[in-house]
């Protein structure tokens, strides 16, 4: 094993400019994910491996885990791409990485890579590209050092992880299976088993709109609305309550109940007629969204105001991400935690907070979960997003380490 972590040290710089070179594909999720996934293709199919490129079918619109976007989003570019490596053993495993970034807002320099001071800086560095360039030279250096994976891998590089995951669900849709999925994103090696999840919603209230001089007559919704807000406050302190989870105690607060937007009432001098509250949800796997979802909607149906009851309505059309755990014993979590400590990282295995694809490879394809890669999510969408070379490299050692094993 010390030729396995000699060889990628010895391909450091090479492997710093591949992920260079990927930053420069201005692959903004739902838009430019076509040509580097081409790109990534010939990489892959250079190495052996066997690979197709495939279209995200229009039918996964009509899939309850779909993530509607502002725009109607089109498929007929942009495939997904798959990589295959047959093991000599009967185990399986899918590595998954995204190739699509977020915008660049006012940072002029994002899709010109710089090489400084042991870190390559550029918009997707941190995520994800440099998760796929950990994944490419793991193979990479087993087969330049003659080694066959035991485990049979499917490499997934994957469309519209920030939009949501549609990439990653159309991939489970499509049958593709393994024993276990590691989801490539940033934890700083720690191996994450678990994931918060969080829920967008909104809550519509009716009042009765008239002239303020006969303000008695009407019913204000803005300030029906405003009785909500304890009940939500109230709601977050049991969820607080409830979230004693061991992989999560080392957060301060993992479970929030946010008021994010309120809008309502058309005139100074009128009795608002309507209000609208919008916000959002974190809750642990020991909570289904669909557990949070009718919690939300009993609140305002057992709302100690009868107009409330009644003429309040909400629904949750936007962000729906549901929490996961994979069992601490599963191969797939033990195995990963050996490999890193072997590597001479910590081996840590903790809660995440963020979301990612993993929900859809935990919840809709129901197979074993964990999410590890390299450096710190603070870079990720973050101006200068960047990432550390050395850790991109052990990254790759672990995971090579994973297959051999
Ligand atoms: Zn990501």
């Amino acid at each position: 094993m010390r030729e396995l972590k000699a060889f990628l040290e010895s391909r450091r710089d090479e492997a710093a400019g591949l992920l260079a070179e990927l930053i420069r594909f201005k692959s903004v999720a739902g838009e430019g994910e076509d040509e580097i996934q081409r790109f990534l293709a010939e990489k892959f199919r250079a190495l052996g491996l066997e690979v197709s490129l495939e279209l995200v079918p229009e039918s996964i619109k009509e899939h309850p885990s779909y993530t509607r976007a502002d725009r109607e989003l089109d498929y007929s570019r942009r495939p997904n791409l798959f990589a295959a490596w047959k093991g000599s053993g009967p185990k399986s495993v899918i590595l998954c990485a995204h190739s699509d970034v977020v915008p660049a807002g006012d940072w002029t320099e994002a899709f010109n890579p710089v090489i400084q001071n042991g870190r390559v800086i550029g918009r997707g560095a941190a995520d994800d590209k440099g998760h796929i360039v950990s994944i490419y030279y793991a193979l990479l250096a087993l087969k330049e050092l003659g080694r066959q994976p035991r485990k049979s891998v499917e490499v997934q590089v994957v469309i519209e992880e920030e939009t949501g995951g549609n990439g990653a669900l159309a991939a489970i849709l499509t049958g593709h299976r393994a024993d276990g999925v590691i989801v490539m994103e940033s934890t700083d090696l720690s191996i994450c088993p678990a994931n918060r999840g969080a829920v967008w919603y909104k809550i519509e209230m009716q009042g009765v709109p008239v002239h303020m001089g006969r303000i008695r007559e009407g019913v204000n919704a803005v300030e029906k609305m405003a009785e909500v807000i304890p009940v939500l406050r109230q709601y977050e302190n049991k969820l607080i309550a409830e979230s004693n989870h061991p992989l999560f105690r080392e957060y301060e607060q993992p479970v929030q109940v946010n008021i994010g937007m309120i809008k309502g009432g058309d005139w100074p001098a009128m009795v608002a007629g309507w209000a609208e509250m919008e916000g959002g949800v974190g809750f642990l796997p020991t909570k289904s969204l669909e557990d949070v979802q009718k919690e939300l909607t009993a609140l305002l149906q057992n709302h100690p105001d009868p107009w409330v009851r009644e003429k309040s309505k909400v629904s949750f059309p936007k962000l729906h991400n549901d929490a996961y755990e994979t069992r601490l014993d599963d191969p797939l979590v033990t195995g990963l935690k050996e490999s890193a400590v072997a590597a001479g990282a910590s081996g840590k295995v903790t809660g995440l907070i963020v979301s990612c694809d993993a929900r859809l490879y935990a919840k809709v394809g129901q197979m074993p979960t964990v999410v590890f890669g390299p450096d710190s999510i603070k870079q990720a969408h973050s101006r200068e997003e960047s990432l550390s070379i050395d850790e991109m490299v052990k990254a790759s050692e672990i995971i090579a380490r994973y297959l051999l094993a």
